[in-house]
């Protein structure tokens, strides 16, 4: 928040950023002959300058982030590829943004002026299991999905699961530290990455992190990379800590007249010690929603829904669920249902995830405009922001939808309108703000997983305080001196000369 915690610490180290301020460096004017040089030392086919290739490759999955000016597109096949690109980066003056599967709804892998759009989603193989240490060392371009998937067999599991679990890169999961449904009990990205292989603005290719359970030699630079999108460098290779493969768990849904009470016993069940492998929130426009796209015997006359699951012993499992279902009767659930019928349980989270596909066809129906938000909270403030919520409703006049990963309090509401009525467009963004401005305000953050990139550049300094800005712009000077690394997102705003 915009606290003053560590302001006062005004070290001549943190202060330098201000008198050399990382500013987007005014790219080189690039001739073929160097780009055909490039293309030359990198993997057969692996650069293309063809207009239409690049521009198909400039942006992610977020509205409103500018997209335009990349001059190439290297789909690196190895890290040689990457290293030569980052080389050739640093001695042009080149910027380079970072890309995965382009999943991402912050704009951090769209293309920038006078950019190569390095794509690594081609190095996608295992390159080992070790099932002794349960370690996995992977390329960065495997899709999550098909990294579980490889693990199954082995009888281990990697539990990261954002909700583009089948879509997104494990390299772009690091990158922007992903979340997804099962953190609540298991924990997000960074709780999972032993050791990664990064490439430098300079081309200087390095490991971070030992492979080990333990280690505390030096500064943790494995953690600053993780969540960093892209800005201090390129992730390459990530060895991977596993888990025996998690066991099937009992799915309780419940139930309620409103969002309130839904909320309230997220916060209660967990307050009381509750210890859900999922628990998933969605409210009425949500349900309604996804009854409209697809035939998921939804309740459609509630005002809330939650889904909740816990995989421990069965013993503990029943107490659990009868805890839950205890709460939930307190606050004012209309009904709570279980099953430990493993079809059902993957039936009900199948359709959590289909909520983005529903949002995408009534956003389609209604003018085409989404924004989705990204606020995590503590979870005793989340009836109190749905109250916040239903204010920007009845002010607006806009549809707010809310998903969340309720156990962890991180919520997901999204802003319908019109994109082809300037006025509504305008209204939705101030609202998509006025979202960011009520997490604050209630304690939580801008972001829980989606990240900073370029959509939400411009709140990133409200969060921060002044010496915590000061520490960010440091560290990304020290590693990318000639902000060749992704700029114009994450750290765009950021004051260099922000004082307490
Ligand atoms: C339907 C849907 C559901 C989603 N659900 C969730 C969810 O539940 N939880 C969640 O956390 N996110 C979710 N996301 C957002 C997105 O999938 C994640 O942010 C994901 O981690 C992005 O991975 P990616 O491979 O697509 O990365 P990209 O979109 O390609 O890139 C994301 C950022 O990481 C950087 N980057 C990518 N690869 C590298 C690399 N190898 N080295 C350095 N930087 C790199 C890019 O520069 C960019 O800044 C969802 C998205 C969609 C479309």
């Amino acid at each position: 928040m915009t606290g003053d915690q560590g302001a006062s610490e005004q070290s001549s180290a943190l202060r330098q950023p201000a008198e050399q301020p990382i500013a987007a460096q005014q790219p080189a004017t690039i001739d073929q002959s160097a780009i055909d040089g490039l293309a030359a030392r990198l993997s057969p086919g692996a650069l293309t300058t063809d207009p239409d290739i690049v521009a198909a490759h400039a942006r992610d999955e977020a509205l409103f982030c500018p997209h335009e000016g990349a001059i190439a597109l290297v789909r690196a096949a190895s890290v040689d590829d990457v290293a030569e690109v980052m080389r050739f980066a640093t001695a042009n003056r080149v910027p380079v943004v970072p890309q995965g599967a382009r999943s991402g709804i912050s704009g951090g892998a769209n293309g920038s002026q006078g950019a190569i759009l390095l794509n690594v989603s081609r190095m996608n193989q295992v390159v080992a299991v070790n099932e002794a240490e349960r370690l996995v060392t992977v390329q960065p371009g495997i899709i999550n999905q098909d990294l579980k998937n490889h693990l199954a067999p082995y009888g281990l599991s990697y539990p990261p699961d954002p909700g583009s679990v089948a879509l997104s890169s494990i390299g772009g999961n690091i990158a922007t530290n992903a979340g997804g449904l099962c953190c609540v009990k298991y924990g997000v990205t960074r709780d999972y990455v032993r050791s990664l292989r990064v490439v430098l603005a300079d081309g200087t290719v390095t490991t971070l992190g030992p492979q080990t359970a333990k280690g505390v030699a030096g500064l943790d630079l494995r953690h600053l990379f993780i969540g960093s999108e892209g800005t201090l460098g390129i992730i390459v290779e990530a060895t991977l800590r596993l888990v025996p493969a998690l066991p099937d768990p009992l799915t309780a849904v419940a139930t309620f007249p409103d969002e309130r009470t839904g909320l309230q016993t997220v916060a209660d069940f967990m307050a009381a010690g509750g210890v859900p492998s999922l628990l998933e929130f969605l409210d009425a426009s949500s349900l309604s929603m996804l009854n409209e796209f697809g035939d998921f015997g939804l309740d459609a006359e509630a005002g809330s829904m939650l889904i909740m699951q816990v995989d421990e012993n069965p013993f503990d499992s029943q107490s659990t669920m009868e805890m839950f279902a205890e709460v939930a009767q307190r606050c004012g659930a209309l009904d709570v249902a279980y099953s430990d019928d493993p079809a059902d349980s993957a039936a009900l989270v199948a359709a959590r995830r289909m909520i983005q596909p529903a949002y995408e066809r009534f956003a389609h129906a209604h003018g085409g405009g989404q924004l989705l938000d990204d606020v995590c909270l503590p979870r005793m403030a989340m009836p109190e922001f749905c109250d916040r919520l239903n204010e920007l409703r009845s002010r607006s006049g806009l549809t707010i939808a809310l998903v969340a990963h309720a156990g962890d309090g991180n919520t997901h509401p999204s802003v319908f309108f019109d994109a082809s009525d300037a006025d509504e467009t305008a209204k939705a963004q101030e609202v998509f703000g006025d979202i960011m401005r009520a997490g604050l305000e209630l304690g939580g953050t801008i972001t829980g997983e989606h990240g900073i990139g370029y959509l939400k550049r411009e709140w990133l300094s409200e969060e921060l305080d002044a010496g915590a800005q000061r520490i960010q712009l440091a560290v990304k000077t020290a590693l990318d001196p000639l902000g060749i690394l992704n700029p114009g997102k994450m750290f765009a705003r950021v004051q260099p000369s922000a004082r307490p």
